[in-house]
């Protein structure tokens, strides 16, 4: 089994799978019994394999670990509540009061709030333009462990040097994070750019349909855990490319408990079996809107990686092959935002991204909304920029849907 679509659909079936199934089904028990009071030592203290506690494991939410694992051909991922869950969690257990992070300044709003609220806990935290590798070489200093950036950047699609980064990463042995959302690890292997970790909202592509929350945290096998100075004692065993992974489990996902259900675990599975069917679609749609848009008079910009003069249209290209499936737009200052948006029929005014169903958002006012109007001038969110999170409707349909808008 080589291609990624066969792969996914069949992950399950690489373990016994209860009664023959051919998908892990919901398992919705928090504890597990064992006949031998021995085999559940045996489990807790981790010489033999088997189930504990909800909170830390479970066989829905294993499989679908699996199934990620398998996405971003890493060495293994646990799964937490939501995308949030997975960054917060695994930055509380890998950093330290006096450590430093350098990280995009082009970030998903909340990412970027709670790298602020860090800030205030002892972590130092200094964002940099993160499409140059220089940025990031000019703000590492001796404290400085972990580097953070997104592939695409929200709402203004910059695209990360991830490659560039990944070098200096290796260089200052630190522990680089890629927040692989916008992108998916369809489009975008964080492990190719020699990234230390993984991280996807589920919620997003890999899910898709707007039915569940979830976020993950991969570990991708290129960081000498060894060398990183906070790794407790008791995770210095064993396999010492699992030692990071292994903290995140027990001091971010066991104590800090943002455990995703195996419900939601469910539904992201079976999402994640179309995940390259959908975002094909959604990627093609896209570059279909973009050129629409950027062609029409009432237009003023249209920013798309896929598009010939975006500033990183090329790394886009190299890097994911694609422009990927979100764009923003501003609109020409005499429209109002308002009126535009009101009149749409298919496309659903709405925040989250990744869904089948064409969203978009004014973002200045919604998303953007609590960092303010300087910060937001910093990071180029006008008042007229609209994102659209395309979907896998008939590209026909939403192009008739935006143009009957300006109408
Ligand atoms: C949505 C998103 C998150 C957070 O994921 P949730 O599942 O909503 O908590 C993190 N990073 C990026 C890039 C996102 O788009």
């Amino acid at each position: 089994m080589k291609g990624f679509t066969t792969k996914i659909v069949h992950n399950d079936r690489q373990h016994t799978i209860e009664h023959g199934a051919t998908h892990k089904p919901i398992h919705t028990s928090v504890a597990f019994g064992y006949a031998d009071a021995r085999d559940l030592a045996g489990v807790f203290q981790g010489t033999q394999p088997g189930y504990t506690y909800g909170r830390q494991v479970n066989p829905t939410v294993d499989a679908l670990e699996d199934k990620v694992t398998v996405m971003e051909g890493g060495l293994k991922s646990i799964c937490f509540g939501t995308g949030m869950a997975a960054i917060g969690t695994t930055i509380f257990a890998l950093l330290r009061p006096g450590d430093h992070v350098v990280c995009s300044a082009f970030l998903f709003g909340n990412t970027n709030s709670l790298m602020n609220s860090f800030d205030t806990q002892g972590v130092d935290v200094t964002f940099v333009d993160a499409t140059q590798a220089q940025a990031v070489a000019d703000a590492i200093v001796p404290a400085t462990k972990l580097v953070f950036v997104e592939t695409i950047a929200n709402p203004r699609t910059q695209v990360a040097d991830l490659q560039g980064i990944g070098k200096l990463c290796a260089e200052h042995n630190l522990v680089y994070v890629v927040d692989n959302t916008m992108t998916s690890p369809y489009l975008f292997r964080s492990k190719t750019v020699g990234a230390s970790l993984a991280i996807n909202s589920l919620t997003k592509y890999i899910g898709g349909h707007g039915n569940a929350l979830g976020g993950t945290v991969t570990e991708l096998g290129n960081y000498d855990w060894r060398s990183f100075p906070n790794i407790y004692d008791t995770y210095q065993k064993g396999d010492a490319q699992l030692w990071g992974i292994t903290q995140i489990r027990k001091k971010g996902l066991r104590d800090f408990g943002a455990a995703l259900s195996p419900e939601a675990a469910h539904h992201i599975a079976i999402g994640a079996e179309t995940l390259a069917l959908r975002m094909a679609r959604q990627c093609d749609n896209a570059a279909c809107i973009a050129e629409f848009l950027d062609e029409h008079a009432n237009v003023q910009k249209v920013f798309y990686p896929g598009l010939k003069d975006h500033a990183e249209h090329a790394r886009a290209v190299q890097l994911f092959g694609s422009g990927g499936a979100i764009l923003s737009f501003e609109l020409d200052p005499d429209i109002d935002i308002w009126r535009y948006l009101n009149r749409f029929n298919v496309i659903i005014n709405s925040t989250n991204l990744g869904d089948n169903r064409t969203l978009a958002i004014p973002v200045a006012h919604t998303i953007y909304f609590e960092m303010g109007a300087e910060r937001r001038k910093t990071m180029g969110i006008a008042d007229s920029l609209i994102r659209l999170s395309v979907g896998i409707e008939d590209v026909e349909d939403l192009i008739e849907d935006l143009a009957a808008a300006f109408d």
